[in-house]
């Protein structure tokens, strides 16, 4: 399975995932279907789902007019997202599976930053292969998305079923907000020799214009605060009593940075 990493409006990435052996693709969150629809025809592959993470229009709002493109392809997103998706025809629960290719998708649910929200997990089917996420906007490299309908135990929850997964999992993050999220990062755990040398290699590779997705599970657990509920530092930082506390009180913190 081959990952293209698509740039869409101002800061959205959309993936497209081919299949080289069946020549075959799928989409994950298409915020624009234009980029989606001109990599397909650079393929020459048919577009056979679109896999939703949650229900925000800089995910979903290409998804129509890739299903007038490609009328088969079957539109997957969380069944709690029923009737937020437009043309959803599969309603998906923790430990669903899906198949692109000869790859397996495992859904893990993971309300916070929306109450539906899923993510698509494939682990590796050889030892040449690695795991691929797409958690849409719950992690993302260096932070976390905001809650807008979840509190922070359930994002906890959610953020604790993802940490779990291998460190060379590939993490395949819906925005390109690297750079900000690792100035917050500086700000509470600026002793973090990891996170120092993380900040000055983002920062050249975006001073050359180039992305900072995918990112590591590895590399986020080390250095991103939203996976560091547990870190005795920041809950020092933070004057809190506990780990949601600690969580809680760093999303309020990033929420005015
Ligand atoms: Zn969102
Ligand atoms: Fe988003």
């Amino acid at each position: 399975m081959h990952i293209y990493r698509l740039p869409a409006l101002s800061d959205n990435y959309v993936f497209l995932l081919h299949d080289v052996i069946y020549n075959l693709a799928a989409v994950v969150d298409p915020a624009d279907a234009r980029p989606v629809l001109a990599k397909l025809k650079e393929l020459g592959a048919p577009l056979v789902a679109i896999l939703n993470t949650h229900h925000h229009a800089d995910h979903v709002g290409g998804n129509l007019t890739l299903l007038q493109q490609f009328p088969d392809a079957i539109v997957y997103a969380g069944v709690e997202d029923r009737g937020r998706i437009p043309g959803q025809q599969a309603f998906l629960q923790e430990g669903d599976r899906v198949a692109v290719g000869d790859r397996v998708a495992e859904i893990f649910f993971i309300p916070g930053h929306t109450r539906a929200h899923i993510a698509y997990y494939f682990p590796p089917n050889t030892l040449a292969e690695t795991g691929e996420l797409f958690c849409g906007d719950t992690i993302f490299s260096g932070g976390c998305g905001r809650l807008f309908e979840g509190t922070p135990a359930q994002m906890v929850q959610s953020l604790a079923k993802l940490r779990h997964l291998p460190d060379d999992t590939r993490i395949w993050c819906a925005h390109e907000y690297t750079l900000k999220n690792l100035q917050f990062a500086l700000t509470v755990d600026s002793h973090n020799p990891a996170l120092r040398q993380r900040y000055a290699a983002v920062q050249a590779l975006r001073d050359r214009g180039e992305a900072t997705i995918p990112t590591l599970m590895g590399l986020e657990k080390r250095t991103n605060p939203f996976l560091r509920w547990d870190d005795p530092n920041l809950k020092i930082v933070t004057q809190a009593k506990d780990e949601i506390q600690t969580f809680s009180r760093l999303r309020g913190m990033k929420d005015r940075f």
